[in-house]
């Protein structure tokens, strides 16, 4: 059993694992920068730890400091967040080294799934259905060549250590063929030094859904269903929801299985999120991510599990809660993504929040750590909170965000609560019918 659990994140995040802990009744510490000293995570955490200045690199990136805080707090485990550390295999290597508990996956496990070629063919050694590409690295133009005739165009190239959507290109035909490959490499060596990349056949109308796993790390694993994150604008989430208007329940089942089977044969431990694409009725893994997602929420409203609580567990040996044949799918959640940023141009907008007001009643959660009279830090991502509604049905959970949305005043910054309230009464969104590229064309035509 862990004893004192230190939460090595900030923002949102940050409160959301405090909040698990002291239901839990497990004492924590939190750190945080110069910068966050005023944050709410850090007045309702019981001990607080300063790790250094603003910049992430200095402090929630900084291992030594938050090693150094759990020598001196007592803490035996940490807990990641997302972002930051969590999918650091170096750091979950460094806390075990010294006897702390990295609340997470192994840091094989982490390393396996952080190389995007290594991820696939595991994938596709575990069952789970992949997107048709090459056999692992694309070196010489001979090589991208001979794929890109045999998988058929368009084709993407891709970099193996890319992440965030970026290091990717797209070749329609083989006359932007070489051109995309290498500048996809020089890039990929400039921004991830690892100039290795990977082609796959490139998708025209895909969905986004991913699929929730947690295992015990001794063979057992679960599934609890998918989250559709198709509304993105440049590859990150704005809006998600639980169950995807696009599988039916045969469909759910089925995909989840697969990807549960897949976390008993790896021995898989904690909580991890297996995203594909979806075309046609057909899945393509996309990656793993080895960590707890921002949009878990929506799971934890359709499910009634608190993955926080089982993430505790299953990092003190505790196993799973829960068995597959245990977990109901009920009603519908959608999940929107509060950004400190213009709802029109999204430039991030820090300042001082003037006046605050989060929506309440039922079926309504707001994940948030801002408050009246918080001054948003420049320094860090642009999320101030999640706004997450539940209904009984897909229409009651719309009716319901539209009032929620209504309520919500963030007064001070500009936030992207106004693209909220337009999503919400939009035709195609009411009827769930959108693809990945649905939401960059609608602000295109909406600017133009
Ligand atoms: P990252 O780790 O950089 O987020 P992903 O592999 O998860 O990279 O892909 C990010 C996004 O790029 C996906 O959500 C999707 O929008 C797009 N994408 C990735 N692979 C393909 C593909 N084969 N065809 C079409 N779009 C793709």
């Amino acid at each position: 059993m862990v004893s004192k659990i230190l939460i090595a994140n900030r923002g949102e995040i940050a409160l959301r694992v405090l909040r698990a802990c002291k239901e839990l009744g497990i004492p924590c510490v939190v750190v945080h920068s110069t910068a966050d000293a005023d944050a709410m995570h850090v007045r309702l955490a019981d001990e607080s730890v300063c790790i250094g200045p603003p910049p992430s690199r200095d402090s929630y990136l900084n291992i030594h400091q938050i090693v150094a805080a759990c020598e001196i707090t007592g803490a035996d485990a940490v807990h990641p967040g997302y972002g930051f550390l969590s999918e650091n295999a170096k750091f979950a290597e460094i806390l075990e080294a010294h006897g702390i508990t990295f609340i997470g996956p192994t840091a094989e496990h982490i390393r396996l799934m952080g190389d995007k070629i290594t991820a696939k063919t595991t994938a596709q050694e575990l069952g789970i259905p992949v997107v048709p590409g090459s056999d692992g690295e694309v070196k010489t133009e001979e090589d991208a060549r001979r794929t890109a005739a045999e998988i058929g165009y368009p084709v993407l190239i891709k970099a193996t250590a890319g992440g965030g959507g970026r290091g990717m290109k797209v070749a329609k035909s083989e006359e932007d063929l070489i051109e995309a490959w290498s500048t996809a490499r020089t890039e990929a060596a400039a921004a991830f030094g690892n100039e290795a990349v990977y082609m796959e056949k490139y998708l025209g109308k895909p969905r986004h859904i991913e699929i929730q796993v947690f295992g015990d790390g001794e063979g057992n694993a679960i599934h609890l269903g998918e989250r559709d994150c198709s509304l993105q604008r440049r590859h990150q989430k704005v809006w998600e929801e639980a169950n995807s208007p696009a599988l039916n329940v045969e469909q759910r089942m089925r995909i989840g299985q697969v990807c549960a089977d897949a976390m008993k044969k790896l021995k898989y431990r904690g909580a991890g999120t297996i995203e594909f694409l979806y075309e046609n009725g057909e899945f393509y893994f996309i990656e793993m991510n080895t960590r707890l997602q921002v949009e878990h929420p929506i799971t934890e409203a359709i499910t009634g599990i608190d993955l926080v609580h089982e993430q505790i567990r299953v990092a003190s040996g505790g196993g799973l809660s829960v068995q597959q044949e245990e977990i109901n799918f009920h009603g519908h959640a959608i999940e929107c993504r509060i950004n400190a940023e213009d709802a029109r141009t999204f430039v991030p907008s820090p300042g001082t929040i003037t006046h605050f007001h989060a929506p309440g009643g039922l079926g309504v959660r707001v994940d948030s750590g801002a408050y009246q009279g918080y001054k948003i830090p420049p320094y860090y991502d642009s999320l101030i909170g999640k706004l997450i509604v539940f209904g009984r049905t897909r229409v009651e959970c719309m009716m319901r965000l539209r009032r929620a949305l209504d309520e919500f005043v963030v007064d001070g910054i500009k936030t992207t609560l106004p693209l909220f309230q337009d999503l919400v009464d939009n035709q195609d969104i009411a009827n769930g019918d959108y693809d990945i590229h649905w939401l960059e064309n609608y602000l295109a035509n909406k600017s133009a």
